[in-house]
């Protein structure tokens, strides 16, 4: 695996997780499973031992149970926020309590995860996490001339600004987070149309090309480049 964001790229053998859960069964079966995805994973099984290692910040990501002996994970994720530790957290929740959500993203949780939950789906947004970098995700990202602002939705080139449709913002923010790493249709298809790609359809080429109507062909430099058979890449050349 391999994952790019901008001229950066991490390797998940250098990635460090912590896993802060006192269930025996469920922390063997993340510490086993995010190991075999090529983390470098520790474990604490009780409260203050969590928040010791959470703190020392050699943590690339802190997945915290909320329920832990000793001290439990409100406490520790208020304990790291207070001090300006901005590792990100995703919280394991034992139910789907609308107030625990709201507490634990006001406390600063990045995300979190309802028990029992599918380890693909932890692993997804382990990746997530890792990929938007340490503390908040940025508000505006930048390639040559190209910026957008994914909290106004707005992009502009060269100070000009795009008049794009929600699904080629979406699309080139898509393109953006993940700049430099080539995108298959099959992953675009899902993560902008939230479908699953049916090889019938051409709707991320047709996309594609209406966005590059309005975001390259008018600017001398061409961000979005073509990957022949595998898909497409926004990059400098
Ligand atoms: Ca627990």
């Amino acid at each position: 695996m391999h994952l790019a964001l901008g001229k950066q790229s991490w390797n998940p053998a250098a990635v460090r997780l912590l896993v802060v859960e006192d269930e025996r069964k469920t922390a063997e079966y993340l510490r086993k499973g995010l190991s075999e995805s090529g983390f470098v994973v520790d474990v604490a099984g009780r409260g203050d031992e969590g928040l010791r290692l959470a703190m020392t910040g050699e943590y690339d990501l802190v997945v915290l149970d909320v329920m832990l002996p000793e001290r439990d994970g409100w406490s520790i994720l208020a304990a790291m926020r207070r001090t300006e530790n901005s590792t990100p957290v995703l919280l394991l929740t034992a139910r789907d309590a609308v107030e625990d959500r709201v507490r634990g993203l006001d406390l600063g949780a990045d995300d979190y995860m309802v028990k029992p939950f599918a380890f693909s789906e932890l692993l997804a947004r382990v990746r997530s996490l890792l990929r938007r970098g340490p503390g908040r995700q940025p508000e505006t990202l930048r390639i040559a001339d190209l910026e957008i602002d994914l909290i106004r939705n707005r992009a502009t080139r060269a100070g000009r600004r795009l008049d794009l449709t929600p699904k080629e913002f979406a699309l080139l923010s898509l393109l953006m987070r993940r700049q430099g790493e080539v995108l298959s249709r099959t992953i675009i298809a899902e993560q902008v149309w939230d479908m699953n790609f049916d090889s019938e359809t051409n709707v991320v080429d047709v996309a594609v090309r209406r966005l590059r109507r309005k975001m390259d062909d008018p600017f001398p430099v061409k961000l979005i480049q073509t990957v022949r058979g595998m898909g497409y890449v926004l990059e400098e050349q």
